[in-house]
């Protein structure tokens, strides 16, 4: 493993040239109660040197979704920019560039994923770091790249984006960090600085994704998302580190922590999005770990009744066991709307949430046209079934992640419902101090919904036993440096 001086050329993330001076530490804010939920918002003044508009950046066209569909459907390989011509020849950044050093794992097609040796990860600009990866979790959102549903990903490419590490190497502006700290990385990679970061919209930070009008970059994505290799690997870039990575105190284990990178502030924000007032009932559609984190904050923030809905019984089981939900299994009722309604005095839950996203079961009409032609973003299912579910006036939150273009979703019957819409991806930067209070408190301990630890060199194995939901299968981790021992 061969180590490099940091250089000061620019890489992907950096593409706005956003100079370092601008590059703040957001501070991590004030929370009071968590059925207070909202907490107060950040600091009206922007610091000088930020961006005074979303559109401050002119050298990124504007687009609308519908053209970025059609300009990133094109097929590359890593290394092309998605600036213009086609693939760019002798840009896989495979073992054919003869530098190879480091692990990873490494995206050859749908469902074909090896772990290969790359080049190691340099600093390509002031304020990145080095990690060596001690923990890297496979998520729910990596099995629609391993199952080639998001478009421009590309092979070669290093997928994770959950991770924990242990600081290698620091660039010559970083000040937060030096070598050897532990950090949890949020998956959104922010500038901190931006129009949407200063308004604690980490996840839609205009400097980091010069490819989209949608979203920021995020690790180990497709190129919709930057493009950035993620963190299945033995060391990872993390630029912007002075913004996103957060030190794990000495009594914080990395298991506990490395769900605070994704999926404990995803089903975090979700309850949250949700609205949920003291006493009322909460559905959470999805018993994967993104559910069972907002079955658990649902209660939280004071809800008087959660109830999980699946298909998979293990899952339910599981549910049942951490979080003490009432549970159903779609499958086992005529009709899971009118089950829902019956159990809730006729009227529906005050709030649904939606933890399943695009790879939904349970219509024959979605999963044709969604996920076999992808005539639509995707199945959405699951969104029908919490708005045809929830009262009137209702919330409904959508954390399970959609394609962008469209679907053929309820929106009349939404309209007419009175219902309130909220969604998103986590602004993981947002919630991660609070969080980990949760964790040093004992209130929450998010390692217990591990359910495999893995070598890194296991990760094909890791993700086909994920995917089928085989072996009790709820969330892997990964182990570059080997399983330790129990
Ligand atoms: P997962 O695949 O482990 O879990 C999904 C669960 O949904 C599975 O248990 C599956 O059996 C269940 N399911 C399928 N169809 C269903 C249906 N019709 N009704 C009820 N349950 C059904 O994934 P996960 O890691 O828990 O992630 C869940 C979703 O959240 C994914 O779409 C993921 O991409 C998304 N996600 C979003 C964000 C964000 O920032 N918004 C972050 C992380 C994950
Ligand atoms: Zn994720
Ligand atoms: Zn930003």
């Amino acid at each position: 493993m061969v180590r490099r001086a940091p250089s000061e050329q620019a890489g992907n993330g950096h593409a706005s040239g956003l100079p370092t001076s601008r590059v703040a530490a957001v501070p991590a804010g004030q929370w009071v109660a968590d059925a207070a939920a909202p907490r107060a918002a950040s600091g009206g003044s922007r610091p000088s040197g930020a961006c005074r508009s979303p559109r401050d950046h002119g050298s990124r066209p504007v687009m609308s979704p519908a053209a970025q569909v059609a300009r990133i459907l094109r097929p590359r390989t890593c290394g092309d920019d998605g600036g213009g011509a086609g693939p760019v020849a002798g840009s896989f950044t495979l073992e054919s560039a003869g530098e190879a050093h480091v692990k990873a794992v490494s995206y050859r097609g749908p469902g074909d994923l090896r772990v290969v040796e790359k080049p190691d990860p340099r600093i390509e600009h002031p304020n990145d770091v080095i990690l060596r990866v001690t923990v890297a979790a496979v998520c729910g959102s990596d099995l629609h790249l391993y199952r080639g549903l998001i478009p421009d990903t590309r092979v070669g490419h290093t997928f994770g984006h959950e991770f924990t590490g242990i600081v290698e190497e620091v660039g010559p502006s970083v000040r937060n960090l030096k070598k050897g700290d532990r950090v949890v990385v949020p998956f959104p990679i922010s500038c901190g600085s931006c129009f949407y970061c200063q308004r604690d919209l980490f996840a839609q930070c205009e400097n980091t994704n010069p490819n989209s009008e949608l979203t920021c970059g995020v690790f180990g994505y497709s190129h919709t998302t930057g493009g950035y290799d993620g963190g299945q690997a033995e060391y990872v870039r993390v630029p912007f580190a002075d913004v996103g990575p957060m030190k794990i105190p000495d009594d914080v284990t990395d298991e506990q922590a490395v769900f605070l990178a994704d999926v404990f502030p995803t089903g975090y924000q979700a309850a949250e999005m949700g609205e949920i007032k003291p006493g009322e009932t909460v559905v959470v559609f999805g018993c994967g770990p993104v559910g069972l984190f907002a079955q658990k904050s649902a209660w939280l923030m004071g809800a008087g009744r959660v109830i999980a809905v699946d298909h998979v019984d293990y899952r339910l089981a599981f549910a049942r066991q951490y979080n003490n939900v009432e549970t159903v299994n779609w499958r086992e009722v005529d009709d899971i709307v009118a089950y829902l309604k019956e159990i809730t005095g006729g009227m529906g839950p005050d709030v649904c949430i939606d933890a399943v996203g695009l790879e939904a079961d349970g219509s024959a009409l979605h999963t044709f046209l969604g996920r076999a032609l992808m005539m639509q973003a995707g199945a959405a299912t699951v969104l029908g079934w919490a708005i045809d579910a929830v009262r009137k006036g209702g919330n409904v939150s959508i954390v399970g992640v959609y394609g962008p273009p469209w679907n053929l979703v309820p929106i009349g019957t939404a309209m007419n419902k009175n219902l309130t819409l909220r969604m998103g991806q986590c602004n993981v930067k947002r919630y991660m101090p609070h969080l980990l209070e949760h964790i040093r408190e004992g209130r929450v301990d998010p390692s217990r919904v591990i359910s495999h630890r893995m070598s890194l060199d296991d990760a094909p194995r890791a993700y086909e036993m994920f995917a089928e939901k085989r072996d009790g299968c709820r969330k892997v981790v990964l182990y570059p440096g080997g399983v330790p021992r129990a």
